[in-house]
């Protein structure tokens, strides 16, 4: 078969190859890539996973995606490596439940999140790529927490990249400042601007708005729209269902806790491979513009709220527009209609019929902190379990929406209880403490700049740092 291209959901911007879908990110035309097909996993491929490790497995879904940009032994070494720096032999360990509930740990990576799982292999690839094209680029982005910590870890001592990581000064959790601002490589810089989080998304786009400058510095972005990360973690939701049925076709249902919906996507390109999956239940918190979308078809945006579970607290989730063109019959001017609407109008409504492709497996809930913190103090008195805000949203949603008892339900644990310790801490009266690899982050020294909301002095920063005056 004919190697995969990349094509953008609005269907106006060039069709490209991996390593160029790498890079860019976001598709000239302002849609996101996915690829031409869907690539089928092999006849009997489910049961021969169920004798293999984790990356062995990665190697094997993701190579149909990036064949043709980069050699085969290559990449397995480069699959092998992200995933050796899990501190589970694992990567994603399981925890029973019970009643045929499952929790898939998600957060053994270096930052806790399961943003590791994608961002250690984007991290290596883009070095690899950059490398391979003699080019350097200097990443930026902004973070309210999670997303930070991950790149900053995943690119750190890379000679391609530089990376700038604004955060909004005082307004991120001790754990999560401390995680971005104590790692000492001489290719990360931590920039905390004195505003929101939105003012820090402001400045990135007036960044890369800024074309002299975007183009003298080569900026680059790993968000979550970037393909490579949706395509990493499709692979557990293979191992998952391998995991739990042995490869033999029975189906698994899974809980994603969402916020962008590049989680729950990924769980969508798996059960396109081939991967059975019964049932995706959509959780949201308070911020539910995609519980109420898959129940009424309508979107309508609010203000974003904050929650017990804040990386979740996002009200326009970007990589839904992926599921959109599917749902549209990859009708990329349909799309693009639909998104003009959106953004102009603040709401629009799928045409009618469209949504009956989801009605099968698709379900979606809202959890309200009151609920996430019940659930954390439940599992914790009936088990002596601690879990995270984020995944105790998942869990409540999946006991509420669950479709059928007999077929096991995947809980995806996104974060390590310890990222959020005053909520669990809350719920539960024991405050859960910092696996070993971080248990000194509050003896390490830190270093950021702080800086005001301020567009010349953000750029001056990062240019008379790449220079050297700094
Ligand atoms: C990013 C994040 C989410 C949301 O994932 P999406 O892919 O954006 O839907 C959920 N939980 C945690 C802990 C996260 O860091």
């Amino acid at each position: 078969m004919s190697r995969l291209t990349y094509v953008s959901t609005r269907g106006a911007a060039p069709e490209l190859g991996f390593a160029d879908v790498l890079l860019a990110g976001l598709a000239r035309d302002g849609g996101l890539y996915v690829p031409s097909r869907w690539p089928s996993l092999t006849v009997g491929a489910l049961e021969r996973f169920a004798g293999m490790g984790y990356a062995d497995v990665a190697t094997e879904v993701m190579w149909p995606f990036v064949e043709g940009a980069i050699e085969a032994d290559t990449f397995a070494a480069l699959v092998a490596d992200a995933y050796a720096t899990f501190d589970s032999p694992e990567v994603v360990p399981f925890t029973d439940l019970g009643d045929g509930v499952w929790l898939a740990e998600l957060f053994h990576g270096p930052t806790l999140a399961f943003k590791d799982v994608a961002l250690q292999l984007v991290g290596r690839l883009f070095d690899h790529e950059l490398r391979r094209r003699g080019e350097r680029v200097t990443v930026v982005g902004a973070t309210s927490g999670d997303t930070g910590s991950a790149a900053i870890e995943a690119l750190r001592d890379r000679d391609a990249v530089d990376v700038f990581i604004l955060h909004p000064a005082g307004r991120v959790s001790e754990v999560q400042r401390r995680q971005m601002t104590t790692v000492a490589a001489p290719n990360v810089h931590n920039v905390a601007v004195e505003g929101t989080f939105d003012d820090c998304q402001d400045l990135v786009k007036a960044l890369f708005a800024d074309e002299a400058f975007r183009d003298r510095r080569h900026l680059s972005a790993v968000n979550s729209i970037n393909w490579a990360r949706v395509m990493a973690q499709v692979v557990y939701y293979v191992t998952s269902t391998v995991r739990l049925t042995g490869g033999d076709g029975r189906p698994v249902a899974f809980s994603v806790p969402t916020g962008n919906f590049g989680n729950v996507f990924a769980g969508y390109g798996a059960q396109r491979m081939g991967t059975p999956v019964s049932q995706f239940v959509v959780a949201s918190n308070r911020n539910d513009i995609l519980t109420r979308f898959l129940t009424t078809g309508t979107m309508t945006i609010g203000e974003v709220q904050p929650t017990l579970s804040p990386s979740m607290d996002i009200q326009v989730s970007s990589n839904l527009e992926r599921l959109l063109f599917e749902v549209y019959g990859r009708d990329g001017a349909a799309v693009a209609e639909l998104m003009a609407r959106f953004r102009a109008e603040g709401t629009v409504s799928v045409d009618a019929g469209r949504l009956d492709l989801l009605a099968e497996h698709w379900s979606a809930g809202r959890v309200d902190d009151a609920q996430t913190t019940a659930t954390i103090a439940e599992l914790h008195q009936r088990t002596g379990r601690l879990i995270d805000p984020h995944t105790a949203v998942g869990l409540t949603a999946a006991l509420e929406a669950r479709a059928d008892e007999r077929v096991p339900m995947v809980v995806l644990s996104t974060a390590h209880p310890a990222k959020f310790p005053d909520a669990v801490e809350a719920a539960t009266g024991v405050r859960p403490a910092l696996p070993p690899h971080l248990a000194d982050l509050f003896d390490r020294p830190e270093r950021y700049e702080v800086v005001a909301n301020d567009y010349d002095v953000v750029r001056r920063l990062i240019d008379d740092t790449l220079d050297g005056a700094r």
